[in-house]
């Protein structure tokens, strides 16, 4: 391996003076002190300081079965020995992106059993949606072009991927392409009143039904959304929701596309966000979970409708990646599975996550600052709020969230604020002891932020 710099002092100095780092104020970083990560074992951080961080969040919800598993870098290495790179362009394959391919379309919801890979979320994203505009196409409707997601949707930061999102700073720095719209966001404890959840999760997904009304199911190509919304904040849809969306899509003939970046490959409690919801999609992003995040692989499932058109029609699909299908990526993803399906690791997450939500309720029973804990398998969001009984939040100003994230870090547990919601969705091996750590640590972050407010 070469030699990498020890001195994180200096570290420190040489990433300041050239690294831009990604979603980041970077006149905030110059002034202030990057972390520096340097090693990282089951569910367990360290950083250059000398601090052990439990990481709650799976690095950027991606390392599903943990740090530091050697079957991964062994099947790495060996295929880094054998053929460290060929692409799938012209006719060409390799075995680990075949192998990986039929093992895919075995887990796979009802009625996908087709992948095609990318390297990143966003361009799982991207490759989804013009897939979508190409299908209408070569149905004979290219006036089919619209993208519909949510409020607080994220998928992805490409161009298309940001216009996509309903993230309205995204939107503003450039990631605001035409056709694309956004539709209410199933957010109950925000919006919900006094509708039932039930209720509400209906009127949350007739507002989709309005937008159709409005600009006409035949401008309409596809419907986006994650399962669980993650980035806006573990928004967790009522159970009607789901089975509301695909009516109308069915009804209106709009592809369905579940963005699983996040939920797929056991987070939610089963292999797939849209088995634990029942949902039935056309195409099927995943990314992260496929590798747990040791080598960047994405793949998008494609429903048999889509590729049988695809493929009776014929005709170039001009669109892929010189990684699309990358050999070590590919074998990394198959000793993954190996994984996920030997541990059982879908319904660790449905277990573990029960009991995380137990401890948090129990260590944060009646705190003053927390107006709701909620959760599904291992993700889950911890409402911060100025008044409990009326649901009501901090104005944006008073940066709660980000004053609870450093408090976390601080005691040693890594979680995430989205806006005033802190967020974590950890490894999905954590074991009972680690769940006991991550909430007592959790709680007393959240003890330091309210006796904070106190003061400020
Ligand atoms: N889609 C969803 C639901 C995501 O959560 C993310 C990333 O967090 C993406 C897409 C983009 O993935 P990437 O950052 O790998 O491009």
């Amino acid at each position: 391996m070469p030699d990498l710099p020890n001195d994180i002092d200096r570290l420190r100095e040489i990433d300041n003076a050239h690294h831009l780092h990604p979603f980041t104020d970077h006149k905030a970083l110059q002034a202030g002190r990057v972390r520096v990560i340097t090693r990282a074992e089951g569910v367990w951080l360290w950083d250059g300081d000398g601090n052990r961080i439990l990481d709650g969040m799976s690095g950027l919800w991606c390392v599903n079965v943990g740090y530091s598993q050697p079957s991964l870098v062994e099947a790495a290495a060996r295929q880094m020995t054998l053929l460290p790179y060929y692409n799938t362009f012209f006719s060409s394959t390799t075995p680990p992106a075949a192998a990986l391919s039929e093992r895919l379309a075995a887990i796979a919801p009802p009625g996908m059993s087709r992948v095609f890979y990318a390297s990143s979320g966003s361009e799982a994203v991207d490759s989804a949606l013009r897939m979508a505009r190409v299908f209408w196409q070569l149905q004979g409707k290219p006036e089919k072009r619209i993208i519909v997601s949510r409020e607080y949707g994220y998928h992805g930061s490409t161009m298309a991927g940001a216009s996509a999102g309903g993230m309205r700073d995204m939107h503003r720095q450039a990631g605001d392409l035409p056709d694309f719209l956004q539709v209410a966001t199933p957010y109950a404890y925000r919006d919900a009143g006094a509708l039932s959840p039930h209720d509400f999760g209906l009127q949350a997904a007739r507002s989709f039904e309005a937008l159709i009304e409005e600009v006409g199911a035949e401008r309409i190509a596809a419907f986006i959304g994650e399962p669980i919304q993650g980035a806006g904040g573990v928004i967790i849809p009522p159970d009607s929701y789901w089975p509301e969306i695909q009516r109308i899509c069915r009804a209106h003939d709009i592809l369905l596309i579940a963005d699983e970046v996040i939920c797929g490959f056991g987070r939610l409690g089963k292999m797939f966000g849209s088995i634990s919801y029942g949902i039935e999609p056309d195409l099927m992003t995943t990314a992260k979970g496929i590798t747990s995040g040791y080598i960047p692989l994405s793949a998008v499932f494609v429903g048999d409708r889509v590729a049988k058109t695809f493929i009776e029609e014929g005709g170039e699909f001009y669109h892929g990646f010189t990684y699309s299908g990358h050999p070590v990526a590919c074998a990394v993803a198959l000793a993954n599975l190996d994984i996920i399906e030997g541990q059982d690791l879908p319904a660790a997450a449905e277990r573990q996550g029960v009991k995380l939500r137990a401890a948090l309720d129990e260590a944060l029973a009646g705190h003053p600052l927390v107006g709701e804990i909620r959760g599904r398998g291992l993700i889950g969001a911890i409402e911060l709020v100025e008044d409990r009984d009326a649901h009501r939040f901090f104005p944006g100003s008073r940066k709660v969230g980000t004053t609870c994230r450093d408090f976390s870090i601080a005691e040693g547990v890594m979680m995430r604020a989205c806006r005033d919601t802190m967020v974590f969705a950890p490894p999905l091996i954590i074991s009972d002891d680690e769940v006991g750590e991550m909430a007592s640590r959790a709680a007393r972050a959240i003890d330091r932020t309210w006796a904070s407010l106190q003061t400020a």
